[in-house]
C-alpha cells in the first residue's frame, strides 16, 4: 500500500505502520489530532487485513441485565435506577431461566451478562445468576460481570478478587466482558464516574482473570470530556497489560450516548468520530487480534463501514440490549443472522460465525458445534 502524505511527521508515523512497527504515545496523539479520516482508515485497514484477511466475525448471542438497580451514579449512565424508581427491576430465577431458554431456542452460543450493583443483593445472588444460567443451558458460554462488579463483590464479601473469580468460574463463568473501563485517566474518571472501581482496580481484575485462564475483552468510552491524550493513554495502558498476559481477545470502542444522562449537553459523537476511533484503536493496539464495531452503538451503517476502517468483528445478534437503548440508541434491540450476513457481505467481507473464544461455529440450524480456531480459518 502506498499513501501520499505531505506532512512529514504524519508520513513518518504512516511508515511505521506500514513497516509493522509499534506506535508510541506521541505517534498516537499525532494521528488522533492531525490525521484525516481517509489516512487513518487506509492505515487501519492495512493492519486489519494483515491480521484477519477479508473475514468479518459475528456471534449469535443474547444480552441479560439482571438488575438495573445500582448504588453508583455514573454521570454518563442512563441505565441505572434507584431501589424505588418506577423503572427499577430485578430478575427472578424463573426470569433468568426464561431468558436463557429463549437464547437457546434462537441458537445462541453466548450470553452477555452485566448490570447494576444492587444495594440489597449479596454476592450469592450474583453467583446464583451465573449458576442458574449454567444449569439451565450448560452449552451456552457465560460472559459476565465487569471489574466494576467484581470489585463490588470483593468489597461486600471482604474476599480477594481471585476468590470471587474462582467462585464464579465454579458456577459456570466462561469469560469477562470489557465494560467499566470508560477512560483510565484518573482526572477524567473522577469527573464522570467518581465512585466506581478505578483504573488500577480494573487492570488488577483483568490481570487476575487472565492468570486464572479466563479470556476477557476491553472497551473505551469516548466522546464525552476526554481529549486525544486520554484516549491514547487508555489504549497504551491496555496494550501494556496485553504484552504481559495476552488475555484480551477484542477491543470495543464505545461512543458516549448523552441522552437521559447527566451529561446530556454534550453532543453525541458523529459517524466520522466513530470511524476515527475504530481506526485509531486498530493502529495502537498492535497486540489485540480483534477490534469490534459494536453495531448496537454505532448503528448498522457505520458498523458496516467500520469493517473497512480497522474493525473485523461486528458483535452479534444481541437481542434484549438495554444499556444503549436507555441512552437513546435508535438501533433495533437485535438482528437476525441473515441481517448480519447481508450487512457484512455488502461491506465486501466474508462473514464467519465465531463463539466467544473466537473458534469457528459449525451450525446446523439452531444446533451447533465448535470447529477450528480462527487462526486456521484465516490461513
Ligand atoms: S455505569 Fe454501571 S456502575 Fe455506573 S451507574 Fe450505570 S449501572 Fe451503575
Amino acid at each position: 500500500m502506498s499513501v501520499s502524505i505531505n506532512d512529514p511527521e504524519l508520513r513518518a508515523v504512516a511508515d511505521k505502520v506500514l513497516n509493522g512497527e509499534r506506535l508510541s504515545f506521541d505517534d498516537g496523539v499525532l494521528l488522533d489530532e492531525r490525521a484525516d479520516l481517509h489516512l487513518l482508515g487506509q492505515l487501519a485497514n492495512t493492519v486489519r487485513e494483515r491480521k484477519n484477511g477479508n473475514f468479518a466475525y459475528y456471534n449469535t448471542n443474547i444480552h441479560l441485565n439482571p438488575t438495573n438497580v445500582c448504588v453508583y451514579r455514573c454521570r454518563f449512565c442512563a441505565f441505572r435506577a434507584d431501589l424505588k424508581d418506577e423503572k427499577a427491576y430485578t430478575f427472578t430465577d424463573d426470569m433468568l431461566r426464561d431468558r436463557v431458554l429463549e437464547g437457546r431456542a434462537a441458537g445462541a452460543t453466548e450470553i452477555h451478562v452485566v448490570g447494576g450493583l444492587h444495594h440489597k443483593k449479596s454476592f450469592d445472588w450474583y453467583l446464583n445468576v451465573v449458576r442458574v444460567i449454567h444449569e439451565t443451558c450448560p452449552e451456552i458460554h457465560i460472559k459476565a460481570w465487569t471489574p466494576v462488579e467484581i470489585s463490588w463483590f470483593s468489597f461486600i464479601t471482604r474476599k480477594p478478587v481471585r476468590w470471587i473469580l474462582e467462585q464464579l468460574v465454579e458456577a459456570g463463568l466462561g469469560s469477562m466482558p470489557g465494560g467499566g473501563a470508560e477512560i483510565f485517566d484518573e482526572q477524567v474518571r473522577r469527573q464522570i464516574c467518581e465512585h466506581k472501581a478505578d483504573s488500577d482496580v480494573w487492570f488488577d481484575v483483568h490481570r487476575t482473570a487472565h492468570e486464572l485462564g479466563l479470556r476477557s475483552n476491553a472497551t473505551m468510552l469516548y466522546g464525552h470530556i476526554e481529549k486525544a491524550r486520554h484516549r491514547i493513554d487508555h489504549l497504551i495502558r491496555l496494550r501494556t497489560l496485553q504484552d504481559e498476559t495476552s488475555g484480551f481477545q477484542t477491543f470495543i470502542p464505545l461512543a458516549f450516548h448523552p441522552e437521559n444522562t447527566e451529561l446530556s449537553e454534550i453532543p453525541k459523537a458523529d459517524g466520522v468520530f466513530d470511524l476515527r476511533m475504530v481506526a485509531l484503536s486498530r493502529l495502537m493496539l498492535d497486540n489485540f487480534d480483534h477490534i469490534k464495531a459494536y453495531w448496537i452503538m454505532l448503528g448498522e451503517q457505520t458498523a458496516q463501514v467500520a469493517l473497512g476502517y480497522g474493525a473485523d468483528d461486528i458483535d452479534g445478534t444481541v437481542v434484549h440490549e438495554l444499556i444503549y437503548h436507555d441512552a437513546g440508541a435508535k438501533t433495533p434491540e437485535g438482528m437476525t443472522v441473515e441481517q448480519l450476513h447481508r450487512l457484512i457481505r455488502e461491506a465486501g467481507r466474508i462473514p464467519v460465525e465465531r463463539d466467544t473464544l473466537y473458534r469457528k461455529v459449525i451450525r446446523n440450524g439452531r444446533e451447533w458445534t465448535v470447529g477450528e480456531p480462527l487462526t486456521a480459518v484465516r490461513a
